[in-house]
């Protein structure tokens, strides 16, 4: 499926539309009001000389004169007025937007597939959407601002351009491709930019490592042993003389467009107010309408100036947007509601992974390659493996968090992928490695429920089995004591054992069929691994369970262990067999006992 989206200007502006109308539908009112006194001020400003010089001339009596000019006066105050309140209501619901934005990408962050997660392509579109909804320069604002400010401009180029037509529609033309080159020629420094920023961001960014590398204690060590300072300094100064070169480049062209855009101005204005003092001076024109297209001609090249530069904003911002869509949108394939029920609180079944192979990213290579296995119901096996041999990939695979690129995996006979996924995930109670704990009461996090609807009871049998009760209980608010001393000022941190205690109690709590502990205990040495393990093995007792470990020595205790290397089942058997067949799974054991043997000072030996 299509992963970037390319859709047209107004496809995305009627999308914010859409976006505004449920997240602010203020700002859908505003957005018409805005656009109008932007366009009156000017119009009123125009119009109020002429207006004051058509009563003197006209001998109106002094009563009229200040009447109209101050009614003209009040108008053209009020709406100022009216403008800077509008502003600021746009300004402060833009921020509205930007909130109703990044709950967007936060609901988006919590619940696509995890598979997603994983992907480089989604991450930089993560990355990028939550930068861009940061203060009031959000994409989403930047593209309001530039669409009022286009709406704005087209309305007072249409004005203007119709108070013009009545002088005289060649001076339109002229004023139009006069305005128009001048554009052109700022597209042309916004080309150069384009082409050349990236060589410009290469050279901050060598030199910012420099300037980081001054400031990084743990290099400073090395810069003074290796000598690197000078080397440092050399890369410093030949990207500064890199940087001034370019920036020299940079106004040169810079330098070169303005010269040439004032030169079109000073001929454009130079003709039309010629143009003009000639009409007035024939008498075609009165004083009052000289003075109203002499603003008028101005306003009209402005108005056009802005409305082009507002086209490529919006150009640009569009571009922004549909990165922004490309993540909100961003292809989610596992079913939810719509998949095959499945109740959590069932006995395990049979769990198969058929031929199954994966790979991360589309030609990547195989991680898993062809692998079946099949756990029993209520079976207790061990995946062993170096690092990097593919063990917690398989993990991935068996909890859905990732699919199979071929092959499938099965509980019950059939195919996980049909299963309401959210409910599939229900029925594991898992430990990894890299945990999250949130700063709650002990309960809550063990129970994964707030207060008030704990089962208070099955809390406490996890903890004890999970062997951390004796040390909630002593705590003076127990289970209700909140975890997190950096979070709560009467808050309670755990030591790595007891973390490990505290998960396992969590994956107790959850009564689900099937659980599965990827490493927990990595942190811990390999005497203490084994022993947890071993009281795992016994708490979880008719429940299927899969032990991951590096190391061979912690997972002894399980009659069916498996080796996996590359990705593959190298070996099989229970541990006492694959000794005795003298294969991988011997020389990886002795190479590992070895180590501990020969480690001084580590307690216990293995094996
Ligand atoms: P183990 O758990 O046995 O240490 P893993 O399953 O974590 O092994 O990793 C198996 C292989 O897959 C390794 O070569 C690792 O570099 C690669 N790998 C793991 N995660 C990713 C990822 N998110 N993207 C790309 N490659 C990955």
């Amino acid at each position: 499926m299509e992963k970037d989206r390319k859709y047209p200007i107004l496809r995305n502006l009627c999308y914010l539309i859409r976006a505004t109308k449920q997240g602010c539908a203020k700002l859908l009112v505003f957005c018409p009001l805005i656009i109008l006194v932007n366009c009156l001020v000017p119009v009123i400003t125009s119009f109020l000389p002429k207006v004051i010089i058509d009563e003197i001339s006209g001998g109106s009596p002094l009563g009229r004169l200040l009447a109209v000019t101050g009614c003209l006066a009040f108008a053209l105050a009020g709406a100022a007025a009216l403008q800077k309140y509008l502003d600021r209501l746009i300004y402060w619901n833009k921020f509205k937007m930007n909130a109703f934005f990044l709950r967007l990408i936060t609901r988006k962050g919590l619940t696509t597939d995890y598979r997603n997660q994983e992907d480089e392509h989604f991450r930089t579109l993560q990355d990028e959407s939550f930068a861009s909804c940061n203060g009031n320069f959000s994409h989403y604002a930047r593209t309001y601002d530039a669409l009022v400010r286009f709406l704005s401009d087209l309305m007072g180029f249409l004005a203007f351009g119709a108070i013009l037509v009545t002088l005289n529609p060649l001076l339109i033309l002229f004023l139009a491709l006069t305005t128009a080159a001048g554009f052109f020629l700022d597209c042309r420094i916004s080309l150069w930019l384009e082409k050349n920023t990236d060589e410009k961001a290469g050279y901050e960014r060598r030199m910012r490592y420099v300037v980081q590398a001054a400031d990084d204690t743990r290099a400073a060590k090395d810069i003074r042993l290796y000598s690197m300072a000078a080397w440092l300094n050399g890369i410093y100064e030949e990207n500064l003389k890199k940087l001034l070169g370019w920036y020299r480049r940079y106004t040169a062209k810079l330098f070169g467009a303005a010269a040439a855009g004032s030169a079109i101005a000073l001929i454009r204005e130079t003709v039309a107010y010629a143009y003009l003092l000639h009409l007035a001076l024939e008498g075609k024109i009165s004083a009052a309408d000289f003075v109203l297209y002499f603003n008028v001609v101005a306003g009209f090249s402005a108005w056009l100036g802005s409305l082009l530069g507002q086209i490529t904003d919006l150009e640009r911002l569009n571009h922004a947007i549909n990165r922004f869509r490309s993540y909100l949108e961003y292809p989610e394939s596992y079913l939810r509601e719509k998949g095959k029920p499945i109740e959590s609180a069932s006995a395990p079944k049979k769990l198969e992974m058929r031929h199954v192979s994966f790979r991360y990213g589309e030609d990547g290579p195989d991680v898993i390659h062809d692998l079946s296995l099949t756990l029993e119901p209520g079976e207790h096996l061990a995946v062993v493996g170096l690092n990097g041999a593919g063990k917690t990939t398989l993990v991935k695979l068996v909890c859905g968090l990732t699919e199979a690129s071929e092959g499938a995996v099965l509980y019950d006979g059939t195919d996980i992928r049909e299963y309401d996924r959210d409910g599939w995930y229900r029925l594991f109670g898992a430990v990894f490695q890299d945990h999250s704990i949130l700063p709650v009461t002990i309960a809550e996090i063990v129970a994964e429920e707030e207060e008030g609807s704990i089962d208070r009871e099955r809390a406490e049998k996890c903890l004890r089995q999970a062997g951390l009760w004796e040390k909630i209980s002593s705590l003076p608010e127990g289970m209700r004591t909140r975890y997190g001393k950096a979070f709560w000022d009467d808050g309670i941190d755990l030591s790595g054992g007891e973390i490990q205690k505290l998960l396992l109690a969590r994956a107790l709590y959850r009564q689900s069929p099937i659980v599965v502990l990827d490493e927990p205990t990595a942190a811990l040495d390999p005497v203490s691994e084994n022993r947890l393990y071993e009281t795992y093995d016994e708490i979880m007792q008719g429940k299927t369970t899969v032990f991951i470990s590096h190391r061979l020595a912690s997972t002894r205790f399980c009659r069916r262990i498996v080796l996996i290397e590359n990705g593959r089942i190298l070996e099989e058997g229970a541990h006492e067999e694959l000794l005795a067949r003298k294969g991988r799974y011997y020389e990886l054991f002795e190479t590992q006992a070895k180590y501990y043997r020969e480690a001084p000072g580590e307690g216990a030996v293995l094996p």
